[in-house]
């Protein structure tokens, strides 16, 4: 039996999602082995340790314009003129300023000792040595105080961080080259089922093409595993008690699409149940009822429905957070905050599962945020992953209007 998309299962022993996420991530653990790598390599891992700031940032104060710095009880109302007494460049050490003078200064230079604020030169005219400002600033104008940013010593990053270009820029500007990341996650794939063929030959009869295999690496690729593909496995139980034994060797986890429903052509469920154990869960979303989840031997399993959209939607949903909490991911990172916008549709059929619908988040034409949803609800239309933008998230038993607020999970937060 494949992935059933008739409301008509829906009963008392569907497990609601909170729960099975909740047990999922209850065997989540980070892997075991770090390694030390420049900083220029380390976007997309895992932060084994916090970066600690080696200094304070900005080190001094410092000119956030190009102006003059002048000591403001030097200046007596508008069009005071001043002796110009040094120039400071970026990346100069200046002099304390002269009483009664000004310095020339630019943008990020330090501002000199005895200056309380830096003049913008648009208010400014220079006159030979001299310069002329024609309105007073207020004390403390256009100086950027040394320590803004960070002091020497603080954590400016948690552990368990995954490394983003924000961060990269912040450990540099902390003066950290290298950092400690765990290793990474080593994930071991394969599809199951006799139909499937890979894409690139000719289709022979009752043959579809593999398409899980590539979503399914893309999506793990993405998160920086380390992927290896064991290819299609035909649907029979020695073949997949072999591909399960063989990929739970090489592998920090398993993962399978296909053949986790009770059918005769589904054989992962015995498969695990012999090489280790099994949980399989109807969970109360759809689509993607059926999801499994295991240990062989000691190495996590995470089997995923067939149907291509079933696959996408689990993954999101439980995939994703356990393969983050086992890169070392900390409890903040692992699902992401939906935001709301109005419904652009009627939801009049309330269902007894939650669903994750592909949506597209779109400004209308008064430049108003709202949510569309595709055409079709067939778990098996790929092609309505490409046009949605992100899953609008229906709740059980609940009708909807045009208007009301939905929560959207985009996919540039599921996806990265
Ligand atoms: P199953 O979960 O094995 O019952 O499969 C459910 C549906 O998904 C069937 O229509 C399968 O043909 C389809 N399917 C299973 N595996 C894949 C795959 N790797 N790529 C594309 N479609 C698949
Ligand atoms: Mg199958």
């Amino acid at each position: 039996m494949s992935d059933c998309d008739c409301s008509a299962h829906a009963g008392p022993s569907l497990k609601p999602l909170e729960e099975a996420l909740e047990l999922i991530l209850s065997h989540a653990k980070a892997v075991d082995g770090t390694e030390t790598v420049p900083l220029a390599e380390a976007l997309g891992r895992v932060l084994a340790n916090g970066v600690i700031s080696q200094v304070t940032v900005p080190p001094w104060d410092n000119s956030a314009m190009d102006g003059y710095a002048v000591n403001t009880a030097d200046l007596q109302g508008e069009n005071s003129r001043l002796p110009i007494s040094q120039r400071i460049p970026a990346g100069s050490a200046p002099e304390p300023l002269e009483p009664g003078t000004a310095a020339r200064i630019f943008t990020g230079a330090p501002v000199p000792a005895n200056a309380d604020a830096v003049v913008i030169q648009e208010v400014c005219e220079q006159d030979g040595d001299h310069v002329v400002v024609k309105e007073p600033p207020q004390a403390s104008a256009n100086i950027r105080r040394a320590g803004e940013d960070t002091e020497q010593g603080v954590e400016v990053i948690p552990p368990g961080t995954r490394v983003g270009p924000q961060h990269l820029g912040l450990a540099a500007a902390v003066g950290v080259g290298e950092v400690e990341v765990y290793r990474r996650l080593k994930v071991a794939l394969f599809s199951s089922g006799d139909e499937l063929i890979n894409p690139g030959q000719p289709l022979g009869p009752g043959q579809i093409y593999n398409s899980n295999e590539f979503t399914l690496k893309g999506l793990l690729e993405g998160l920086g595993c380390e992927v290896t593909t064991l290819g299609i496995v035909e649907d029979t139980f020695d073949a997949t008690c072999e591909a399960l034994a063989n990929a739970a060797k090489q592998a920090d986890l398993v993962m399978t699409s296909g053949g986790v429903s009770v059918g005769e052509e589904d054989h992962l469920k015995p498969a695990v149940e012999k090489l280790g154990t099994l949980n399989l869960w109807k969970i109360a979303i759809r689509p993607g009822k059926p999801l499994a989840f295991g240990f062989i031997d000691d190495t996590p399993f995470v089997g995923t429905p067939g149907n291509p959209v079933s696959l996408f939607v689990t993954y999101c949903l439980f995939a994703r957070p356990f393969v983050l909490k086992s890169q070392g991911v900390n409890d903040a990172g692992l699902t992401p905050t939906p935001i709301r916008a109005k419904a652009d549709f009627n939801w009049p059929k309330p269902d007894k599962r939650r669903e994750f619908a592909r949506a597209q988040l779109a400004l209308d034409d008064q430049g108003e945020a709202k949510i569309s949803l595709y055409r079709s609800r067939s778990s098996g239309v790929l092609s309505s992953l490409v046009w949605a933008n992100g899953l609008a998230i229906l709740p059980e038993n609940q009708t909807l209007s045009q208007g009301d607020l939905v929560q959207f999970l985009p996919f540039n937060e599921l996806l990265k």
